[in-house]
């Protein structure tokens, strides 16, 4: 009945503007869903979505039209690692309050299969629809595409754990996996190795050729080093010139030492970097576990330990852990540690001893010898400092104050009338390759007022072979400059007759070794003879190191000999006597 009643017209009218007020509500709701970046899905209690949102379009692959009442199994696909599943983890079926079952749930670090194919990761959050009465009737899934972030993030990752210059793991990395292994190693009963690898000798390729050129020699060890190793092994760089390799199945140690042999072989072959060739050897350590440790961080430094061994046993080679490196390791330290202070604590102390004219009889000079007068421990010997102050560095200031003492107590003999004795002084290499070695002589020269003639640099043969050509600038710097050169302990290193020849040496000392058996082993008679005669002949004084007995200092005497030390004429003597015995045997 049409009846026009204005009650109805207006209640009519009503539901009109509220329909249109719905519509309208639902159109802006539309709207701003499709132009949010989060992607929106609705579904239904049995699954089947009743709305995606532009976004949810787009990331799905699946137009509105096509997905709505499907399953959202169909639409939304996640990855679990390479397989594709719509079970488990990723789609679990949550079950929420009231019996619902809600077919997806919360997840942070899915991928989903876009309907191409292409693999998008996402974070998603489900939330479930209540109705009034609070029943479950459906739920929004949001979603978004975090590919980017995750990949920003898996690179940080990488840089974190990684070594630029190289890209092999760094320390942190190294300590991970050196963790996961002695873990896998413990529960399977079995074994593993650490190697420290340390170049020899890398910063002097580095000071002489550069940075660059040392970074490319570090990048192609690194390659060898992986190339060394099986895939389940970890190359690591700690940084400089330090590596750590993890051997992570190892039957017996024999296979550990097998490794570092190998290594040792490949890094051998010389490196080509920018066209030069270079050559390079590394010390290294082994420790394994279980033996010796149950962790990465007591591994690691036994197999540090194990390496200072092999540097100490002359480099380019490999050392297992011993408990008693640790011991001299721990000496070691110790002493390092108080050397530092003896200079400013006027600790040291020069000893002289004579070197005699076999022939007169007369002192030909006096080699400054240095003590330590260790505050508690006593008189240290040279020999069990000198080669710590040389690792530390600490022999430049202590070579520089032995120069400057020695050339100082020449003076005081001179003045008090005890006559010119040439002094002699002992360099290490370390002291002989300084950039300020040459002016530092100078300077103590001029200062002290010695003549340079009467000044002996005693070097021995393994400074001279270093570098051989440096070497030969230094040596006639030297030479210009007057002072007087000796090769010390001469015949322990590989001196060939063309060094001897090259090099402008006024001296040879026959190493003691040499001298003491020369009574009792015809071999050394020989061999100290065929010295004598080659110095002889290139016009050089030769003096003959650790004489004892008279017999010694007969045969060298009739053998031509020039000069004899040792204890057959005199131990080192402290300055007051040393001026003495100057002034009784000279005059
Ligand atoms: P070196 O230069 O070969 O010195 C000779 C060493 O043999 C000295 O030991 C000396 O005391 C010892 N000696 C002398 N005559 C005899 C002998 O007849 N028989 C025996 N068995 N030994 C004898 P020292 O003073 O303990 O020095 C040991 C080494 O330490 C030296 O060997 C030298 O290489 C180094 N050294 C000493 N003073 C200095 C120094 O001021 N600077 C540097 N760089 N090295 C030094
Ligand atoms: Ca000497
Ligand atoms: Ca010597």
């Amino acid at each position: 009945m049409l009846k026009c009643d204005g009650a109805y017209m207006t209640d009519n009218r009503a539901a009109e503007a509220a329909v249109k007020t719905l519509v309208l509500q639902n159109e802006v709701a539309k709207l701003t869903l499709d132009a949010i970046e989060e992607a929106v899905l609705r579904i239904d209690i049995s699954g089947d979505i009743t709305y995606l949102n532009r976004k949810a379009e787009i990331l799905t692959g699946w137009p509105r039209n096509e997905a709505l009442g499907r399953p959202i199994t169909d639409v939304l696909l996640f990855t679990e690692g390479r397989s594709t599943s719509t079970n488990d983890s990723a789609l679990n079926r949550a079950e929420f309050e009231r019996g619902a079952l809600i077919p997806i749930a919360n997840c942070k670090t899915c991928t989903l299969v876009r309907r191409d194919g292409v693999e998008l990761g996402i974070e998603n959050t489900v939330t479930p629809i209540h109705d009034q009465d609070g029943i479950v009737t459906g739920s929004v899934v949001a979603f978004h595409d975090v590919s980017a972030a995750r990949a920003k993030s898996v690179e940080i990752s990488h840089l974190a754990q990684h070594d630029p210059l190289t890209g092999l793991p760094n320390r942190v990395l190294l300590n991970d996996r050196l963790t996961q292994a002695i873990s896998l190693a413990m529960r399977q009963d079995k074994q593993l190795a650490v190697m420290f690898i340390d170049l020899d000798q890398f910063k002097k390729i580095n000071d002489s050729l550069g940075h660059v050129i040392g970074d490319k020699l570090l990048q192609s060890v690194a390659g060898r080093l992986v190339n060394c190793v099986r895939r389940t092994d970890t190359v690591s760089r700690l940084g400089g010139d330090e590596f750590v390799v993890l051997l992570s199945q190892v039957e017996h140690e024999e296979d550990a030492a097998m490794s570092a042999r190998k290594i040792l072989r490949a890094l051998a072959a010389p490196h080509i970097v920018d066209y030069k060739n270079l050559d390079i050897s590394a010390s290294v350590g082994v420790s394994t576990y279980p033996s010796d440790g149950p962790d990465a961080e007591s591994l690691l430094n036994k197999a540090d330990t194990a390496m200072y061994e092999a540097k100490k046993q002359g480099r380019n080679n490999y050392q297992f852990f011993r408990r008693d490196m640790q011991v001299r390791i721990a000496e070691r330290q110790l002493l390092e540690r108080d050397l530092r202070y003896a200079l400013g604590r006027n600790e040291f102390l020069l000893h002289y001893q004579p070197k005699f004219s076999l022939e007169t009889g007369k002192i030909t000079g006096m080699e400054a010898l240095i003590r330590w007068m260790h505050p508690q421990r006593g008189i240290v010997s040279p020999a069990q400092f000198i080669p710590i102050a040389e690792e530390c560095g600490l022999i430049l200031p202590i070579g520089r104050w032995v120069l400057l003492q020695a050339c100082k107590q020449g003076r005081v003999w001179r003045d008090s009338g005890f006559g010119i004795v040439p002094i002699a002084v002992n360099v290490s290499a370390a002291e002989f390759e300084d950039k300020d070695f040459i002016s530092g002589v100078r300077a103590v020269l001029i200062s002290t007022g010695v003549n340079p003639q009467n000044l002996e640099l005693e070097l021995t043969e393994s400074v001279l072979m270093q570098d051989a050509e440096s070497t030969v600038r230094t040596l006639h710097a030297l030479k210009d400059m007057g002072v007087t050169l000796a090769i010390d302990d001469f015949g322990t290193g590989y001196s060939s007759f063309t060094y001897l020849r090259r090099f402008p040496v006024d001296a040879l000392k026959l190493d003691q070794s040499f001298v003491q058996d020369i009574t009792e082993d015809p071999g050394d008679a020989t061999i100290v003879s065929a010295m004598i005669s080659i110095g002889t002949s290139l016009n050089q004084r030769v003096i003959a190191e650790g004489v004892e007995t008279y017999e010694q200092f007969m045969f060298l005497k009739s053998h031509k000999c020039g000069e004899g030390q040792g204890y057959y004429f005199s131990h080192p003597l402290v300055a007051e006597q040393a001026g003495k015995l100057i002034g009784a045997t000279n005059f």
